[in-house]
């Protein structure tokens, strides 16, 4: 799989609604898009899916553009890989930085499988007809969260994510559980909890799903602590960077649930060793999703065809954020559930005319 040429496309595009969590809010989503076309006219599709911020994680669009177009990129060029699981040798050159990593990672299985004429989820073993998907709602007023949950419910989805706070936790929490008995709630923190565990345990009687992430990034032994105090599963998301995160927070106990997501670990390759290291331990997977464009978004639903995504994941309609998605088809949900795509690759193409219309600027890195 000789690389020809790679283009990166830098965009932002204005979500429908704010999307509000512990850590920072938003509005216009910027992102990258990644082309890498081989010597025979296929490109493989990949999406860089840092934020703006560093709020989520140390990455951001800037460091990702940084480290593809300088390091990353250059060094693909030199190579000829035969397998995706061979970038390895190009990532070797960068320290961290796993969501520009998994930009390339993401383009490579999309080109492999192409090259191959088989869709990506055939490649990787996926045997779901459907991803499961469900919907994360920002923190916001009670009755905005009780109109977004009831929306939500209408249009088939049986998972509902809230992004939860000090100050902003039981007393929504409580009120969408008496509204919806039957709902899987989920409570997602973003480490708004350090040295607040004691308000962690009020919530435990709900009957959640699960809570992700309460505490700091980096700290799995007190979220192993936790995890023995509450009787409600943690969930890892941004501990898990990698699958060496995931096999540490095993061994500690730290969780019970692992969401996995693409671009946070690295991309597809070490994707796939953390399910199976899950499988091995017992881990409940699901597919984490990060206000994705359309590209990531596909490469999502093929990792969901997997047997162990079988508890829906936050994977929603391509409409509940955007006006007009830069792929196409569009990603949608019907009775709670997507369809795998059944084109070559990722089954999704680049909608030329609505990428230039979100583009603040595209390039190309050639081989020299
Ligand atoms: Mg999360």
């Amino acid at each position: 799989m000789k690389i020809a040429k790679a283009t990166i496309h830098e965009i932002s595009m204005a979500l429908k609604k704010p999307f509000r969590t512990s850590l920072g809010t938003v509005t216009e989503r910027r992102g990258l898009v990644l082309e890498l076309h081989d010597e025979n006219g296929l490109t493989g599709l990949g999406e860089g899916v840092a934020f703006s911020e560093p709020w989520y994680t140390e990455e951001t669009v800037d460091t990702s553009l940084l480290m593809l177009k300088k390091y990353l990129l250059p060094a693909l060029l030199q190579e000829d890989l035969h397998h995706p699981e061979e970038a390895e040798r190009v990532y070797a050159t960068v320290r961290g930085n796993p969501m520009a990593k998994a930009a390339v990672d993401m383009a490579l299985w999309d080109l492999h499988a192409r090259q191959a004429r088989k869709p990506l989820y055939e490649i990787i073993g996926g045997t779901r007809k459907t991803a499961l998907a469900g919907v994360a709602i920002g923190s916001q007023s009670i009755d905005d969260l009780l109109d977004q949950a009831q929306e939500a419910v209408r249009e088939g989805y049986s998972r509902v994510k809230v992004k939860i706070m000090p100050g902003y936790d039981l007393e929504p929490l409580k009120a969408l559980r008496e509204a919806f008995p039957d709902l899987s709630i989920l409570a997602d923190a973003n480490s708004a909890y350090e040295g607040k565990e004691s308000d962690l345990l009020a919530l435990d009687e709900l009957g959640l799903q699960m809570i992700e992430q309460p505490l700091s990034q980096k700290d799995l032994v007190r979220h192993a602590e936790l995890q023995k105090k509450l009787k409600t599963p943690v969930c890892l998301d941004e501990s898990i960077d990698s699958y060496k995160a995931a096999a540490n927070a095993i061994a500690l106990n730290s969780c019970r649930v692992i969401n996995i997501k693409i671009g946070r670990v690295g991309g597809l390759t070490e994707a796939l060793k953390i399910v199976r290291l899950c499988q091995d331990h017992h881990i409940q997977v699901w597919c984490g999703g990060m206000l994705e464009f359309g590209i990531s978004r596909a490469h999502n639903v093929a990792l969901s065809t997997l047997k162990e995504f079988n508890i829906p994941g936050d994977l929603s309609s391509s409409s509940r954020y955007w006006e007009e998605d830069i792929a196409t088809p569009d990603v949608i949900v019907k009775s709670g559930e997507i369809e795998r795509f059944e084109g070559y690759g990722i089954g999704v193409s680049l909608n030329h005319k609505r990428l230039q219309e979100v583009t603040l600027h595209s390039f190309d890195i050639k081989k020299h």
